[in-house]
């Protein structure tokens, strides 16, 4: 470029001083340099123009104007940085048609929007799972066309481990699982999956459980009762017969716990059971179900003690609350030995409120603690004949929990103890104002 220019600018001076001698040779050389000037105006003026009206239509690309000089190398350059920059934008709009074209083939919904919840963008599945609309639905915001309560306080809170489940808000019947990604500057992808088929076989699995236990209650209350009957009259049964009957009535008592656990655990799993929120003075209902532990503890005398040093009340149901916390504390009489010392703690701070209970038992090793909220998982299957436990606590507990927008962490080293502990989100805790 920089030669093209030298020599514009020699051809250029070569012509001035052409025209300058011309108009010398007749007497007036500054008219001949003022023709040469005028004429290199006018040329100049007359490519500007050809520049402006090639520009100007829309088939640039086609074809560039010929020039003679710098200016049909100027031509040759732009045509060229033209066709590269078509060509690259060809490339990108047939990359982004080919991400279109995959996510558009995909069974899950795909949403795209900025920090606030915009929409940017989404595919087919999304219009056909949501019932979004290309038409009027581009820049609304997400939470007004997805009006669950939940979705936006997920949507805020920024915590995406763990997806979140909800009804589609186009079609009912159809059950969506929502897992939300950061990207970009604080933007959201939001993946939405249809899980109707396995919500539909989760929900089967939780009615035949319940269903089945229901059923088998009514008969075994009945066994329970003839059999009890026979244990306190087992003074005229023949004595080959009393130990039998001893051992069937200790196991239709266990199958009777069972059968209690697995219906509260299916209430409070399908929500059958509905959660009565209340202000619930966590103090005296903890102190009762101590004095409980001390009663099963009985010849063990474990030495049991209660701090409460928040008066805060938890907001929930006292029913549920009950339960868990109970099977926390039997818990820990069961698996500490006996004068062992269990430590009871209810206490707040900015995080919320927490339970804690910790004993100087066995402890479990590490291997077993993320399994142990399944039903019937057991760290030492071969003592839950001792302790006569149904396997189903720290499931009830996991989803008394649950229910409460609270999580249980457990903490424990095999042969140094365990500490479970509840714990309950600040906006559950409730101050008593002082009358
Ligand atoms: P279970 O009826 O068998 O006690 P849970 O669901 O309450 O059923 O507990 C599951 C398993 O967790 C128990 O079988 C036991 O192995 C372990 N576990 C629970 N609490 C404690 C504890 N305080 N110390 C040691 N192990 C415990």
């Amino acid at each position: 470029m920089q030669q093209t220019w030298s020599r514009h600018l020699r051809y250029t001076l070569a012509g001035l001083a052409g025209t300058t001698l011309a108009g010398l040779y007749f007497g007036y050389p500054v008219y001949g340099l003022a023709a040469g000037l005028g004429a290199y105006l006018l040329w100049t003026l007359y490519q500007t123009r050809r520049l402006v009206q090639w520009l100007a239509d829309p088939n640039t690309a086609d074809e560039a104007p010929q020039s003679l000089g710098i200016w049909g190398v100027l031509f040759e350059k732009l045509h060229r940085l033209n066709l590269n920059y078509l060509q690259t934008r060809d490339r990108l709009h047939a990359r982004i048609d080919r991400i279109q074209e995959s996510t558009n083939a995909m069974r899950d919904g795909v949403i795209m929007t900025d920090a606030r919840g915009a929409l940017e963008w989404w595919n087919g599945s999304a219009e056909h799972l949501l019932g979004f609309r290309r038409s009027t639905d581009q820049g609304q915001y997400i939470y007004n066309l997805i009006r669950t309560p939940a979705f936006k306080s997920y949507f805020d809170a920024k915590n995406y481990r763990e997806p979140l489940e909800l009804h589609s808000p186009a079609k009912p019947h159809i059950h969506l699982q929502v897992q939300i990604s950061l990207f970009g500057e604080d933007d959201r992808l939001i993946v939405a999956k249809d899980i109707s088929r396995l919500h539909q076989l989760e929900q089967m699995r939780r009615d035949f459980v319940s269903n089945v236990s229901h059923e088998m209650r009514t008969p075994l209350t009945v066994i329970s009762g003839y059999l009890e009957t026979l244990v306190d009259n087992a003074d005229d049964l023949p004595p080959k017969w009393r130990r039998a009957i001893n051992t069937m009535a200790t196991q239709s008592f266990r199958m009777e716990t069972l059968i209690t656990d697995l219906i509260l655990l299916s209430r409070i799993e399908t929500g059958e059971q509905a959660v009565n929120d209340a202000p619930t003075d966590v103090d005296s209902l903890v102190r009762q179900v101590c004095q409980d532990a001390q009663v099963l503890s009985g010849e063990n005398q474990h030495d049991i003690t209660f701090e409460a040093s928040s008066h805060q009340r938890l907001n929930g149901d006292e029913n549920q609350l009950r339960s868990a916390f109970s099977n926390l504390i039997f818990n820990a009489v069961k698996y500490t030995p006996a004068q062992g010392k269990i430590i009871v703690c209810w206490f707040s701070n900015s995080d919320g409120g927490h339970l804690s209970v910790k004993d100087t038992g066995a402890g479990i090793d590490q291997v077993h603690i993320p399994r142990l909220t399944e039903r019937f998982y057991r760290a030492d299957p071969s003592r839950h004949k001792d302790t006569g436990g149904t396997g189903l606590g720290l499931a009830i507990v996991k989803h008394v929990l649950i229910n409460h927008d609270g999580n249980l962490e457990i903490r424990s080293q095999l042969g140094e103890g365990s500490e479970f502990i509840c714990h309950f989100p600040a906006e559950r805790l409730v101050t008593e104002l002082a009358e």
